[in-house]
């Protein structure tokens, strides 16, 4: 069975109906996994979904989504008592998914107003929960962190102020490696291959969820730079 993946096409498709394709059991729970999955499996610096699953008028919560051997397991106590075959509704909690997209997208904000103002460094990991968000960087600490932070501050609110879109993208790796100027090592074999792009920033690998545009309704700052070596860590909030 190929599972779709359906939170890739549709960050706000919180309510889908699909079919259990299989369940199982594994070191964390009892799991089912479904036709079309709606729920975002931790990964890639964000947060699992939670939510609801509804089965012939039951309703079951989902305590966890991890991938794992190709799939999105979605994971329920007493799931391996669901029949597979079954139809059901997936109900995504829809303040979770918003509150970690929001700061999941701040973190490719974070990467490339860094990358566009200071080229020489270079985005290497990201934390986009929503408590101690970070993006960390090969290159040199800057000579003044206050004034680092803020040049990037006033860009990250004037590309906030631009309501810039938030285009998303099914790539081969051939394309990938055209697309972005910098792609990690270490991209995921088992998933499909996605690049990300606010505006006209550079695109960026990733298989997570984001918002459809930036706002300026989003108020969201970065507070801190340090040395973790071999990177530098650049902090990020919402206010
Ligand atoms: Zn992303």
């Amino acid at each position: 069975m190929t599972q779709r993946l359906a939170y890739l096409d549709d960050t706000f498709l919180l309510s889908h109906e699909s079919v259990i394709a299989d369940s199982g059991g594994d070191e964390h729970g009892d799991y089912i996994i479904v036709e079309d999955c709606i729920f975002y499996p931790q990964g890639g610096g964000q947060p699992w979904d939670t939510g609801e699953l509804s089965v012939q008028g039951k309703v079951h919560s989902v305590d966890a989504v991890r991938f794992a051997e190709g799939s999105a397991r979605i994971y329920s106590r007493g799931a391996t008592d669901l029949a597979v075959g079954s139809s059901l509704t997936q109900l995504v909690d829809r303040k979770r998914r918003l509150v970690n997209s929001t700061s999941h997208t701040m973190g490719h904000l974070v990467a490339n107003v860094v990358e566009t103002l200071y080229p020489n460094y270079v985005a290497r990991k990201g934390y986009h929960f929503p408590e101690g968000s970070y993006v960390e960087f090969s290159g040199e600490m800057p000579e003044s962190n206050a004034k680092f932070l803020d040049k990037l501050n006033e860009k990250i609110a004037e590309s906030l102020s631009q309501n810039l879109r938030i285009s998303t993208k099914q790539v081969s790796l051939s394309e990938l490696q055209q697309i972005c100027s910098n792609v990690p090592t270490g991209l995921p074999v088992d998933k499909p291959l996605r690049v990300v792009q606010i505006g006209n920033y550079d695109a960026i690998p990733c298989g997570g969820t984001h918002l459809n545009s930036l706002s300026a309704d989003i108020e969201v700052a970065v507070t801190k730079i340090k040395r973790k070596k071999p990177n530098i860590r650049v902090s990020y909030q919402e206010k």
